[in-house]
């Protein structure tokens, strides 16, 4: 059995029971899941949750459904690791990788679409949809074939190789629009409304699927030994991860599982050809202004976000920040994060590295802080944007000499760098 009390509008707060809503009549306001947390408080144990499933689905009595075989892959509990030489590079005491690259399809998307195909098959729907930056195509995709539901998927044509084909091979129907993600966004609300008895999982089935975000800090704070961080750095692109971060250590403190108050501040990461919450966060408006997306970090193109305020108004409250990187950054917090941990984070990954280094650097983020930054995204998603800036040290004849002449280059090549700097 689930502790859901029911839906209510984040704007006027009226509520709804829990069915397939994810907007209110009212004021069209979204739409948040409620809990009895009374109810969840008698019950919910750390040895409860230890004894459960090395899974997202270990804290199913925080999330919206209760279903004893959940549509499952395995998504979530993955490694949090202490990062000491990127720590030391940056200038910081002590900071921790939350390696969500380790999922089923390689993101952290896993996470939601577990909890929104679940929660979508409970409600009785029989084809699973989305509108996609490439993640969340491929989440889709694999979890309606392991519950073998039939899948609809729309994404830009522009994608990454890996995206598309990590999409396609499941089986189910891609259509691939000639338009950025905001377009292929608009045409599944319109959908939407022709194909009720479709599961959008990031439409009609979001208020369900957001709450899957939460397992992210839950994680976090079980594997930190039931304390909160300080600090937190998420990747923005719709801003619904960012927000439910922030809800889940706060759902933690108020069910007891916590020895102290979580004070987490919690710091947004945003490519600089896509940074509508950035940019008003920098300018200290309200309002988001929605822009055209540019930039490598795809799975973060998001022009119009549907959470963009509310990630502004957590960052504003927490005391974070928000900072916006070039794609030249991107492709240096990906190489950074390989060459001192050994993850291979996608560009989302690097978006997060390069802003993590960037709030460092400003002061934002204090070298006294417990910091953990989400990497989100499995490098060999976005291989091509790698291709002008690493390769092969050298290609050589199958020969020792050949082999002796490469390293003396590649020694002399590294001495001028060295002495050029
Ligand atoms: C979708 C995605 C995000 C952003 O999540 P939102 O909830 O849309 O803000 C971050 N990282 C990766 C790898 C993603 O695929
Ligand atoms: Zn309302």
């Amino acid at each position: 059995m689930d502790f859901v009390s029911g839906l209510r509008c984040r704007e006027c707060g009226r509520t709804y029971p829990a069915e397939a809503l994810h907007v209110c009549d009212y004021c069209f306001g979204p739409l948040e899941v409620t809990y009895d947390y009374e109810r969840v408080t008698a019950t919910i144990t750390r040895e409860r949750i230890a004894a459960g499933p090395r899974t997202i689905w270990r804290y199913g009595d925080l999330l919206p459904v209760a279903d004893p075989n959940p549509v499952d892959l395995g998504a979530g509990f993955t490694p949090l690791v202490r990062a000491d030489r990127l720590a030391a590079e940056l200038g910081l005491g002590e900071l921790w990788i939350k390696d969500d690259t380790a999922n089923p399809t390689g993101s952290f998307k896993d996470r939601v679409v577990s909890v929104a195909l679940t929660k979508a098959r409970q409600l009785g729907f029989k084809i699973a949809a989305c509108a996609s930056t490439g993640n969340l195509a491929n989440s889709v995709a694999a979890h309606a074939a392991r519950a073998g539901m039939d899948s609809v998927v729309l994404i830009p044509h522009d994608l990454e190789k890996a995206k598309v084909t990590m999409t396609s091979v499941y089986g189910g129907r891609v259509f691939a629009v000639e338009g950025s993600y905001d377009d292929v966004n608009r045409l599944c609300a319109e959908l939407t409304s022709e194909q009720p008895e479709w599961a959008f999982v990031n439409v009609n089935v979001r208020t369900y699927y957001a709450e899957g975000s939460k397992t992210l800090a839950f994680e976090v704070a079980e594997q930190l030994g039931w304390q909160a961080p300080d600090h937190v750095v998420v990747p923005i692109g719709s801003g619904s991860q960012l927000t439910k971060v922030d809800k889940g250590f706060k759902e933690l403190w108020q069910v007891g599982l916590l020895d102290e108050e979580p004070h987490v501040r919690v710091s947004g990461a945003q490519a600089e050809g896509c940074s509508p919450v950035a940019t008003a966060f920098a300018e200290g408006t309200d309002a988001i202004r929605p822009v055209k997306p540019n930039t490598i970090a795809k799975s973060l193109a998001i022009g119009n976000p549907a959470d963009g305020w509310y990630a502004l108004d957590t960052i504003r409250k927490s005391g974070g920040s928000c900072a916006s990187v070039t794609d030249d950054e991107v492709l240096d917090g990906i190489r950074l994060l390989a060459r001192t941990e050994g993850i291979f984070a996608e560009t989302a990954g690097g978006v997060t590295i390069a802003s993590l280094a960037k709030l460092v650097a400003e002061g934002v983020i204090r070298p006294d802080e417990r910091v953990v930054a989400m990497v989100t995204g499995h490098g060999l998603k976005t291989v091509e944007a790698l291709a002008d800036v690493v390769g092969p040290t050298a290609t050589i004849a199958p020969t020792l000499e050949s082999f002796a002449e490469a390293m003396a280059a590649d020694a002399e090549a590294a001495s001028t760098q060295r002495s050029s700097r």
